[in-house]
């Protein structure tokens, strides 16, 4: 196993400041603890992991429909879902800094006087672990009182569950079939995050699938397999991924089994994904807790039944994260040493950039020509013309855009441009006619290339 490098991730935290990927949130009053802005490549980025995982996962199959539920829901649903009682994580407190640490994540602190030590092997005492909520809490109406509480979801999940036979009756649809939504969910974490790995604020995209009771299992391992190959088909390279059986003393309250898709980040395997089976937990539990059957009556076989429920539940930030470093190249070449992301193209913030090679003989103008008709296309391009060709495209190869597009002397004459490909550098004439199609055949027909120096 390659080792760890701990410079990789303030590598990337510097890039996505410099380049407008992710800032501190607040920054200007002095930033707040795990929480980030994305600026405009990274909402770029965040945006089409969004539709791809929306096109693989709802669009292009005939099962799986959509939904987008409500953040703030009866406070109800929180107490019968178990988070009011049971979400929580074990919280030690340093009696010397006053720090508060994730009891069962101490290897990953550091204590807040000391940082060069982890909490309890500096002289603070620690206090006993007790359990700390992670859901936030606000109040609707202009009093904070106890009866008007309510919660900013943990999770999107339990939005989908509410919204079962709704979805089912409308969509006129039956086991096996799931309902997908992407959306922002909130914790109050503690625990210094690594970056956008872990945030108070951050978007899921999860997906429940309900399926007939007795096919729960055959449903667990086809999710598994499909939502590790999703990431295998963006580009990750296959070694840095691992598919983890949770153990039976890890499993939920709520689960028979689960997995998770890890990363080996540059702070170790982590998780990126889970795919867990959740039996009937949650429609039982709400059917209990509202009064309402949610179950599935089958017209032909009588049958009445509460689905089993397979959910692949994914973070985009922590997607955008793991495209980000597992992109990331510093390649050695003759000269010098580039910096590249490799990203999928599907993902990549910007597919095309077009220079003119001069900022004369009516190349500007020919370039932005060219570059309105990319974008007329729904290709996200970019103009340049600032500084010396080269440099150019090395600013955009440290952003990660698959192509350039150079109008020079002969586009005038012959309507030829070159295009320069980011990963192996080759330059190709391409008439301006089929340059459109050129590029959408190359999106279609990217492959991962071995690399150098991995990051
Ligand atoms: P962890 O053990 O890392 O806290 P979890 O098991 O609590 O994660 P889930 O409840 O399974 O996470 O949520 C599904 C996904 O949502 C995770 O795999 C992760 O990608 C994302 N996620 C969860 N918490 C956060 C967070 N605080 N910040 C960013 N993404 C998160």
């Amino acid at each position: 196993m390659a080792k760890p490098s701990p410079s990789l991730m303030d590598k990337i935290v510097s890039l996505c400041k410099r380049r407008g990927f992710v800032f501190q949130a607040s920054e200007i009053y002095g930033g707040m603890g795990n929480t980030y802005d994305y600026g405009p490549l990274g909402v770029e980025l965040k945006r089409r992991i969004k539709e791809a995982w929306w096109n693989r996962t709802v669009t292009g199959r005939s099962d799986v429909v959509g939904l987008d539920s409500a953040i703030l829901q009866s406070p109800r649903v929180w107490e019968v879902s178990g988070h009011v009682g049971g979400f929580s994580d074990p919280m030690v407190d340093c009696k010397q800094c006053k720090g508060r640490f994730r009891a069962d994540k101490l290897e990953d602190a550091r204590c807040l006087e000391k940082p060069s030590k982890r909490p309890g092997e500096c002289s603070g005492e620690l206090t006993e672990p007790r359990e700390f909520n992670l859901m936030f809490q606000t109040h609707v109406g202009p009093v904070a009182e106890t009866g008007n509480v309510v919660y900013l979801r943990p999770e999107t999940a339990q939005g989908i569950f509410l919204n079962f036979l709704n979805v089912m009756n409308a969509a006129r649809t039956k086991p096996p079939f799931g309902i997908a939504q992407i959306g922002k969910s909130f914790r109050n974490e503690i625990t210094p995050g690594n970056f956008v790995f872990r945030m108070l604020e951050f978007e899921q995209a999860e997906m429940e699938f309900f399926v007939p009771p007795d096919d729960g299992m055959k449903w667990y391992e086809y999710w598994k397999q499909a939502r590790f190959d999703w990431y295998v088909d963006l580009g990750v390279r296959p070694e840095k991924l691992r598919m983890r059986e949770h153990s039976a003393k890890e499993l939920a309250h709520y689960a028979e089994a689960t997995s998770d898709v890890e990363y080996e980040y540059p702070f170790g395997w982590g998780e990126l994904e889970g795919v867990a089976y959740r039996t009937d937990f949650d429609l039982r539990r709400h059917s209990e807790g509202s009064g309402t059957d949610l179950l599935y009556f089958d017209p032909q076989t009588k049958e009445r039944y509460t689905p089993h429920v397979v959910e692949p539940a994914g973070g985009v930030d922590r997607m955008a994260l793991t495209f980000m470093i597992d992109a990331y190249e510093e390649e050695e070449l003759e000269k010098d040493t580039r910096v590249v992301l490799h990203f999928h193209p599907e993902i990549a913030p910007t597919t095309v950039a077009v220079f003119p090679l001069v900022k004369k003989d009516g190349m500007p103008e020919r370039a932005r020509e060219l570059e309105a008709e990319l974008r007329l296309a729904r290709l996200t391009t970019f103009y340049d013309e600032k500084g010396a060709i080269g440099r150019r495209y090395r600013r955009q190869d440290e952003v990660g855009t698959p192509w350039c597009v150079t109008v020079d002397g002969d586009t005038l004459k012959e309507d030829v441009v070159t295009v320069r490909d980011r990963d192996s550098m080759q330059q190709v004439r391409v008439p301006t006619q089929e340059l459109r199609a050129w590029i959408e055949n190359s999106i279609r027909g990217w492959k991962r290339q071995p690399r150098s120096v991995v990051g």
